[in-house]
């Protein structure tokens, strides 16, 4: 077995601003610290990116891009080039994986078996997809042709969180490099040592210099001057609503850039009374909110259950939250590791009274300290009972392993109650009947509905939410859409018509 805690001390990651093609400290010189949440130290000192480094970097970009050598490139050559990175993240999956685990707290199996594998997939399959993507002809009158075209859009700024880096970045810049834009990413200031060493190997892939450029840094400011930037021609955010809404505002106020957001969820599980294997229900549930404790949008942080099964169902899950191995991320046998920062562990704990103060019954709730690792941020599973779904437990998105439990009676009521929420970015819902889970999967409010599972998933289907889970998709050729531009070219095939119909 590796010992990866070894292999972690060794690292010696990339971590500066990668732009043109070479990694460069910031114009001013500023970095700021990264910890380790499994440990709670500080692990790197990374480049902090001002204005004049965005700028830099999105000119940069443009220029890349007006060039052609990547933006008109052959299909083939683009495709190669993307293969080859793809290859070389799985040549370089442990390395990949172990930033990951220290920098994000993901397990260390997690990082391995999911994200690396999941990000070189989705680098993989838009590749694939590059040169099977046909454009259209109008059905014109026969005096003219109409061609209709798909065209990168320019200079793409990626914004994403904390919680998934690899693979969120992969779905934001997999889709707009195969598209042929440009791309400038801003990974989350917890996270951005992945993103950097993704840079390297793209480099390394053959992509020309300037098409992906990495500005490490602070939110209001590398990721405010980018949204605000008059040469990017679109912002792919996945984040919180509030900072969301912020890009909405800053595209308003320059150049009216397109804006796609994906700003998490309160996904609701409806479990209805019969439900056909309550064993395998409780244990999806429980895998729905516990696995990367609990940070992810999709997480299925509400249960919505019959009270037919409530106290069976609500026990069994109990039950499977306490057999799941708490502790170091770089432990391979860890099934559940740290909260990502120091800033979202007092903000689950916080919920753990707010809980009590609401008049849910608590079970877990409370930090755990792993032996040696006692400055680490770890929470155990926690299932909040008895919730009301109007209330802050209910309604706020907490973004830890925290379940909140709500009884119904019946399909109508789960349905109401499960749609009762700002957010709509998944659901699910569990039943044998068939005519009772095409209509709950009809009238859930959400970008997908799972019926009798959860989680599943693939670059094959869109991903994204209604409501303030946002607007746009990653993932499944719509991406790939969202990052083109449609142009007509309208020809004339009768010199004498300048007819308008
Ligand atoms: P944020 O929305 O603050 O951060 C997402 C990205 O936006 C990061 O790269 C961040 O940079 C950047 N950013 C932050 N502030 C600004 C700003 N003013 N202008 C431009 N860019 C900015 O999410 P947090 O990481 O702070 O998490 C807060 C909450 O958001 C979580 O508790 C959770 O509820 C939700 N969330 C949802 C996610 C999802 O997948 N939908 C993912 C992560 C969080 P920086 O890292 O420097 O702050």
């Amino acid at each position: 077995m590796t010992d990866w805690i070894s292999a972690a001390a060794a690292l010696a990651p990339e971590t500066r601003l990668f732009i043109g093609g070479e990694f460069c400290a910031a114009a001013d010189e500023a970095t700021f610290d990264t910890i380790s949440p499994r440990d709670g130290h500080v692990f790197a000192r990374v480049s902090s990116a001002g204005d004049a480094d965005v700028d830099r970097a999105v000119r940069g970009a443009a220029a890349a891009f007006d060039s052609g050598v990547w933006s008109r490139a052959d299909r083939r050559t683009r495709q190669a080039v993307l293969f080859r990175l793809a290859d070389l993240m799985l040549e370089n999956l442990d390395e990949l994986a172990l930033l990951e685990a220290v920098d994000s707290g993901h397990p260390i199996g997690d990082a391995r078996a999911v994200d690396v594998p999941t990000a070189a997939r989705t680098v993989r399959w838009y590749a694939e997809a590059l040169d099977k993507v046909y454009d259209e002809i109008a059905p014109t009158p026969e005096n003219a042709l109409a061609l209709i075209r798909r065209e990168p859009l320019g200079v793409i700024g990626a914004v994403v969180p904390w919680n998934y880096p690899l693979i969120i970045t992969a779905w934001k810049i997999a889709p707009s490099l195969a598209a042929g834009n440009s791309v400038v990413l801003k990974p989350a200031e917890l996270t951005s040592l992945s993103a950097l060493k993704l840079a390297e190997l793209a480099s390394e892939a053959g992509l020309p210099a300037g098409v992906l450029q990495v500005v490490p840094g602070v939110g209001r400011v590398a990721g405010q001057a980018l949204g605000r930037h008059p040469l990017v021609d679109k912002i792919a955010f996945t984040g919180s609503p509030a900072v969301g809404k912020g890009f909405l505002t800053y595209a308003g106020e320059s150049n009216g850039k397109q804006v796609s957001l994906e700003l998490g969820g309160k996904s609701a599980q409806v479990v209805l009374a019969d439900v056909a294997d309550l064993d395998a229900c409780a244990s999806a549930i429980a895998w729905g909110i516990f696995y990367n404790a609990g940070q992810t949008c999709h997480g299925g942080s509400r249960l919505i259950v019959d009270a037919l099964v409530h106290d069976e169902l609500v026990e069994k899950v109990i039950a499977v939250g306490r057999s799941l191995v708490l502790g170091d991320p770089l432990d391979e046998s860890t099934q559940v590791g740290s909260i990502a920062s120091e800033v979202q562990l007092d903000r689950v704990l916080a919920y753990t009274a707010i809980a009590r103060a609401e008049g849910a019954v608590v079970h877990g709730g409370e930090r755990v300290r792993p032996d040696g690792l006692g400055d680490g941020f770890y929470v155990e599973p926690t299932v909040f009972d008895g919730v009301d779904n109007a209330g802050r437990i209910g309604q706020e998105e907490i973004f830890g392993p925290a379940l909140s439990v709500t009884t119904v009676h019946g399909a109508a009521e789960g349905i109401r109650v499960a749609n009762e929420s700002a957010y709509g970015l998944a659901a699910s819902v569990w039943t044998q009947d068939l005519t009772t889970a095409h209509r709950a999967a009809r009238d859930l409010r959400a970008g997908t509905v799972w019926v009798n599972t959860f989680d599943v998933a693939d670059v094959i289907t869109p991903f994204g939410g209604v409501k303030q889970s946002g607007s746009g998709r990653d993932r499944s050729l719509h991406a790939f859409d969202s990052y083109t531009a449609l142009k007509t070219t309208w020809i004339s095939l009768d010199s004498a018509s300048t007819t308008k119909e």
